[in-house]
């Protein structure tokens, strides 16, 4: 596995000193890829910091500690040093404090383990670190046969000035490499518009982001309301594999790569609130999610 930070500098949200670090790994739903990162120099220094000082007292008593508690440890630092130099605001996540990521302890212990385990930073980071660290990390995706870049896995491209994610980008592409990747900043950021699908809730969104040239991923409300027939479900979701028997995970789909003519993408919500409201049209024998074609898209199970 390899691990190394390919951009620091400010944040275009606020101006907070960030890092932005690239991984070779994945996880269940996007399968091997080359996973980006955005957390904030101060959450980054103090996990480190903490590692030196946990493991000096004895690398038996830091294997004792729990992934969860690291999570929760960093979890607290990304919020003591500003979720918003990370995140943009526009966020309906960050504002209602539900992000499966920067509020989650587990998923926090997997940014924590990549801070804790990427090579250190130089003492001035330059746009040609930026370059040399990337080639470094293509040499290790051509290495391990992986295809695609699946930015951010926390933080959003929105926060990092266009120069610094416009070379990332042209990088990966040159490469032959393609890109999975999300923004809730799409008003602000028309610059990640090919490679990065616009995070949206509602259907108002989703047509502003439409006329404004994205294809977007939709997180569609469990409210029994058929989907529009120009929108696909993300077979990476429990809803598609409950109707067709099997998942796909994003290495294998490949469709949240930017703008273009294939359909938007979408996923029934599955924040905290949603497990109740899905069981409860499961008891009422409403299993299905339709389009507006009368198409079965999913089962909830
Ligand atoms: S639509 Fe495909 S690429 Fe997008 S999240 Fe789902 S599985 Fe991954």
């Amino acid at each position: 596995m390899i691990t190394v930070p390919i951009w620091n500098g400010p944040s275009r949200y606020d101006g907070s000193e960030l890092v932005m670090v690239a991984t070779t790994g994945g996880n269940d739903k996007t399968a091997e890829v080359v996973g980006i990162s955005l957390v904030t120099r101060a959450a980054w220094d103090a996990t480190r910091a903490s590692q030196i000082s946990w493991r000096e007292s004895g690398d038996a008593l830091y294997r004792s500690i729990s992934g969860r508690t690291k999570g929760q440890e960093f979890k607290k630092r990304t919020a003591t040093a500003g979720v918003r130099s990370i995140c943009p605001g526009g966020c309906s996540h960050l504002q209602n404090g539900n992000c499966y990521v920067v509020d989650n302890a587990q998923n926090s212990s997997q940014i924590a383990a990549t801070v804790r385990r990427s090579k250190p930073l130089p003492p001035v980071w330059t746009m040609d670190e930026t370059r040399k660290a990337m080639e470094k990390i293509l040499m290790g995706a051509d290495a391990m046969d992986l295809i695609d870049f699946r930015l951010m896995f926390m933080g959003d491209a929105g926060a990092v000035p266009p120069e610094v994610i416009g070379l990332i980008l042209w990088m990966v592409k040159e490469a032959g490499l393609g890109t999975l990747a999300y923004t809730h900043d799409w008003r602000n950021t028309p610059w990640l518009r090919d490679s990065h699908m616009a995070s949206v809730e509602t259907e108002e969104e989703r047509q502003e982001a439409k006329a404004a040239g994205w294809r977007c991923f939709v997180a569609r409300p469990n409210n029994g309301q058929a989907w529009p027939a120009d929108l696909a479900m993300c077979p990476a979701s429990r809803e598609y594999g409950a109707l067709k028997g099997k998942t796909l995970s994003c290495s294998e789909c490949r469709q949240c790569d930017g703008a273009g003519v294939t359909k938007d993408r979408g996923i029934a919500s599955h924040g905290l609130a949603d497990g109740s409201k899905k069981a409860a049209r499961v008891n009422r024998g409403n299993f299905k999610i339709v389009n507006t074609y009368g198409r079965t898209l999913g089962l909830y199970a």
